[in-house]
């Protein structure tokens, strides 16, 4: 999957938390990975939420009494603020002012600015651009509706030999902007394209979800609440993968989850102490996580929100993404589906004494300093520690191993009557 091609084709639709953008970034992804699209009417209450209205945008532009352009929605869609309400008339600057959004410390960045909630019009312009605009008579006109239609979300599913499913989310639904909203959808599909290339043999069943933030994901939670308490395991929210920051992990609530444990052990084994406990502020983990929720999902991101000055402004470009960041990303979040897939309690089953590992073919027949034992002590270690309690992550964590990479190890043990397989900790 070539991640910067997805990339360029994303990065200029106007996508909005509603509208065409958000179908037409779908259809997109579509001619990659298979995905179905779910439709939400406006004005369903979700809790203590209501669906908006949808939005779409034709043409913004604001000229000035010579006809000639000022600031151009075509150019940058970031030019016009989200969710603005229809208007065409005239006015003078310093009622124009009065809608004009900008960032004085970032002089060249056009700021991001949306107004869902509450009914009104305006653009954004670089600051330098702001302090060069003359008195004058400008025209201003934005040919947008505010129509009862719906939200658009995205879906895909793997089954696997359990109904016990892993939920795989990240949220899409800004405009151009690179790192905020598209680097974690990125890094998710490079997930689900491994999954689709492993389906023959997963354990769970995997749910590929690409929501609107809040309002879309809220949205599917409330019409899928039964099945998702009913199936859901675990699973991670993938946002903020494509900048320079060190790869973190803000724990699932929930916090002894298989979530937890197997994203735990890959980023401890590679020296990344990054991990966060749960807050409710943060990213769409929050929604799941929250009261009468409770589905233990956790996150991983690079900065998060706020927490880089590129974000929410034109600054956050193609540019400013590395798509070596956002693959390496997926990288952690397959180790951690490696880990889940394998997860299970050991019983020790050879019960008596150590057992004697040659006559199993299971250690060196020549001993001494050359002789390799590193799989003798793997062997060892796992049904050392079998108590039927602790799972291999468990294990692995003792012995300083990813727990994925003891699968053959496990086997053998298994096969030569050393250990049994218990329940999973899920
Ligand atoms: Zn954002």
């Amino acid at each position: 999957m070539d991640v910067l091609k997805i990339l360029k084709e994303l990065f200029p639709i106007n996508r909005s938390i509603t509208g065409d953008g958000l179908r037409e970034s779908f259809a997109v992804m579509k001619k990659y990975v298979p995905l179905s699209i779910i439709e939400y009417k406006s004005k369903m209450q979700c809790y203590d939420w209501q669906i908006p209205l949808e939005w779409n945008v034709t043409k913004a532009y604001i000229k000035d009494s010579n006809n000639k352009t000022i600031i151009d929605f075509k150019d940058n869609n970031l030019h016009l603020m989200g969710y603005s309400t229809n208007f065409e008339g005239y006015m003078d600057l310093t009622q124009l002012k009065k809608h004009l959004y900008t960032i004085k410390e970032q002089p060249n960045a056009i700021p991001f600015v949306t107004s869902y909630y509450e009914k009104k019009w305006g653009f954004c312009i670089e600051y330098n651009k702001y302090i060069e605009l003359k008195e004058d008579q400008y025209y201003v006109l934005i040919d947008s509706t505010h129509k009862e239609g719906s939200l658009t979300l995205a879906e895909g599913y793997i089954k696997g030999q359990s109904e016990k499913e892993i939920l795989l989310h990240s949220y899409v639904g800004h405009p151009s902007m690179a790192n905020d909203q598209l680097s974690g959808p990125l890094s998710l599909l490079l997930v689900y394209e491994y999954l689709l290339k492993h389906n023959d043999d997963l354990r769970y069943s995997y749910r590929i979800l690409l929501t609107p933030e809040t309002i879309g994901t809220i949205s599917y939670i409330y019409n899928n609440i039964d099945s998702l308490k009913k199936n859901v395991i675990g699973g991670y929210v993938i946002c903020f993968t494509g900048d320079q920051s060190e790869i973190k992990y803000k724990q699932s609530k929930r916090i002894d989850s298989l979530s937890n444990k197997a994203i735990t052990n890959i980023m401890k084994i590679e020296n990344n102490e990054n991990i966060y406990p749960y807050s409710p502020i943060g990213c769409d983990e929050r929604h799941f996580n929250c009261h009468g929720i409770d589905l233990p999902i956790g996150c991983i991101m690079r900065s998060g929100p706020g927490n880089y000055d590129e974000y929410h402004t034109s600054l956050d470009n193609i540019e400013f993404v590395d798509v070596e960041k956002i693959s390496e990303v997926s990288k952690i979040v397959i180790e951690a589906i490696k880990n889940i897939e394998i997860n299970d309690v050991i019983n020790p089953k050879h019960t008596m004494c150590e057992p004697k590992l040659d006559k199993l073919g299971l250690y060196p027949k020549t001993a001494g300093k050359l002789a390799n034992k590193e799989k003798a002590f793997e062997v060892l270690n796992i049904w050392g520690h079998s108590d039927g309690k602790k799972d291999v992550i468990d294990i692995a964590n003792l012995i300083n191993k990813k727990a994925y990479t003891l699968k053959n190890t496990i086997e053998e043990s298994k096969k030569n009557n050393l250990i049994s397989i218990g329940d999973n900790n899920a």
